[in-house]
């Protein structure tokens, strides 16, 4: 799940995996470690503390053009200073470093233990350093070989990286579920785990793909499969730089990232929206106005907030195309033998593109014959890969692990592909054209909604005090609530659940009284008269009412109310959720807690 560098070339190597490993430190780790070749030797330097720390430890003679670092995220072994990465073979020959869990690693151990090797870690990494150095010794051959043949008896997850004290001309590199991308330098190359490493080096960047392995050199690199099939790849343009990555003004990436969404919004519809012939154009979907027309149903598959866009997505598909629309979680859905129609769309969401449980889910589709598109933010990740065509989220890389910006990129993507499936439908030019200018109007009437940041914190901190919130909404509004309170519940740590506004009185009102508050959603659309009677029913019950709403509610009705501006009915859920956004940043705010690294949670879910 975390971070790996190498570098080979021309440059001091040490400054150079420093700064990738500090790029790499949002992911969040628990020690690091680096190693370079010098005079003949391997240099380990490692830490149980900060990337910061290393750099403090690490001594400024050693001079090296070749050498690996690592930011651990411990499964074997906790996290001290003899567990974390590059782990060394006996004879300090080879070192490697590995994001991932190796499923077999205590039957290797054992085997090792048996064969007399002396393993000094408790991790399943260090496995992999003497397996390979005993390839090596047995077999000969090439590192690369060495590395194929040793991954042969490995079962599990990896994107390792591994050098030879004896061939500092070379890093070999292998991938399976767990990202490597190689960053193409002049007479350099870079190696990662994620581009955020390597963007201020370089943008071309090539992406390994599962099962394959690469031999890098500072000239170049080849690749092959790991039973030894050459294959050959074309290298992709970064749209991100290393600006992208910096904080800027801003005291952590979530709230730089909420800010974002206006630009990040522009970017998602640039070239999108079609004003001719009222609709909108989607060129990665790869699909004519024939197959648009034989969708016989969409299904939106995500994990978390990705499943929510995508509940956000069927509602604005079956609205707009009048397709039959639904979503679900791909982690559920990869393990109940769903059935795959040809004519239903699957539309696989995800920020990082990585998602395990949604890549298995899409290698299920396939398998089955499903016809599947991505809707990714990160541009040659595995499930863009995968998926072969699909939308991008183009909202530039989302490092707090709360999604915001791809999230609302993800909503209004779903609106595009509404609006392309329902113009080769039953949609008139006339609504066609009123949906293009609501896109269109999304980006200007979120940074309206921005500008109310000091309202909006001042009432999280009113109610910052609550231990439990509802969120409520129906219909469009529905996915918003359940967005809202994920938002909640992972940045702040307070308990939040949603419900539709209809199933209130079937139960959960039982539960309302004066500590418990409700975030109510009232968008300005036919219902708005349903939702005021649903506040009634709180108020009445004496529970306190935060109102979003897009229209003009009654004076007094709710505690407190943010008003966001109307777009149309079917967009305004997208607006909906930007207050929520800011509601949950400046409760986790009012908390202390780590914004941008919720306890327990990842960026990308790599692992099931
Ligand atoms: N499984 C390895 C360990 O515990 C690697 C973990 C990681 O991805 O950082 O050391």
């Amino acid at each position: 799940m975390c971070g790996i560098v190498g570098y080979i070339g021309r440059r001091e190597a040490m400054p150079v995996l420093l700064e990738g490993l500090h790029r790499l430190e949002y992911r969040g780790y628990d020690s690091a470690g680096i190693a370079v070749v010098y005079r003949g030797k391997l240099q380990v330097t490692k830490t149980a503390g900060r990337v910061q720390d290393l750099r403090d430890r690490v001594n400024d003679k050693i001079k090296s053009n070749v050498g690996v670092g690592h930011t651990r995220w411990a499964t074997h072994g906790e996290p001290n200073e003899i567990n974390a990465h590059p782990h060394l073979d006996a004879e300090g020959h080879i070192a490697v470093v590995h994001n991932g869990i190796i499923e077999n690693a205590e039957q290797l151990r054992a085997q090792l233990t048996t064969a007399g090797v002396n393993l000094v870690s408790d991790t399943d990494t260090e496995a992999l350093a003497h397996l390979i150095a005993g390839e090596l010794r047995t077999g000969g051959g090439s590192l690369e070989d060495a590395v194929c043949r040793t991954l042969s008896r490995v079962e599990g997850t990896y994107g390792l990286l591994v050098i030879d004290v004896r061939h500092p001309d070379e890093l070999v590199v292998a991938r399976n579920g767990s990202p490597i991308v190689l960053g193409l330098g002049e007479s350099e190359m870079f190696v990662a785990s994620d581009v955020a490493a390597l963007v201020r080096h370089t943008q071309q960047v090539v992406y390994l793909d599962d099962g394959e392995v690469a031999t890098v050199r500072a000239n170049g690199y080849q690749t092959r499969t790991l039973d030894n099939q050459r294959t050959s790849k074309e290298p992709t343009t970064v749209e991100a730089d290393d600006g992208d990555y910096e904080l800027g003004a801003y005291e952590d990436y979530m709230r730089k990232e909420i800010h974002e969404q206006p630009e990040a919004l522009r970017r998602v519809l640039r070239g999108r929206l079609e004003d001719r012939f009222a609709t909108a154009r989607l060129g990665g979907i790869n699909l004519d106005p024939r197959e648009l027309r034989s969708v016989r149903r969409v299904k939106f598959l995500g994990c978390g907030s990705a499943y929510y866009a995508g509940q956000m997505g069927a509602v604005l598909v079956e609205e707009l195309a009048r397709v039959p629309a639904d979503a679900e979680p791909a982690s559920e859905f990869r393990y109940r033998n769903p059935v795959v129609d040809p004519d239903t769309l699957y539309i696989a969401i995800s920020q990082s593109g990585e998602t395990l449980d949604t890549l298995m889910a899409v290698q299920e589709l396939k398998r089955k014959g499903g016809q599947v598109l991505g809707a990714v933010n990160v541009v040659g990740s595995a499930i863009a890969r995968e998926c072969g065509r699909g939308v991008f989220l183009h909202a530039g890389p989302e490092i707090a692990v709360a999604s915001t910006k791809a999230l609302t990129n993800m909503a209004a993507s779903f609106a595009l592909l509404g609006v392309l499936l329902g113009r080769v439908r039953d949609m008139s030019a006339a609504e066609g054209a009123r949906l293009v200018d609501g896109l269109r109007a999304l980006p200007g009437q979120i940074e309206q909604i921005l500008a109310q940041e000091d309202n909006i914190a001042t009432i999280a901190g009113q109610f910052a005090g609550a231990d439990h919130m509802f969120y409520i909404g129906r219909v469009r509004a529905w996915p918003v609530a359940r967005e809202g309170a994920q938002k909640l519940k992972e940045i702040s740590y307070v308990h939040a659940e949603a419900y539709q506004a209809s199933e209130l009185k079937h139960g959960p009102l039982a539960l309302i009284d004066a500590s418990m508050p409700s975030v109510v959603l009232v968008p300005d659309d036919e219902l708005f008269a349903k939702n005021i009677s649903t506040i009634e029913q709180i108020k009445a019950r004496g529970g306190p009412v935060i109102a979003v709403t897009s229209g003009d509610l009654p004076a007094d009705l709710a505690d407190a109310v943010i008003k966001v501006p109307h777009n149309t009915p079917e967009l305004d859920p997208i607006l909906l959720t930007i207050p929520l956004q800011m509601f949950a940043y400046h409760t986790a705010a009012k908390l202390g807690r780590d914004i941008d690294k919720p306890r327990n949670l990842a960026k990308s879910v790599t692992v099931e």
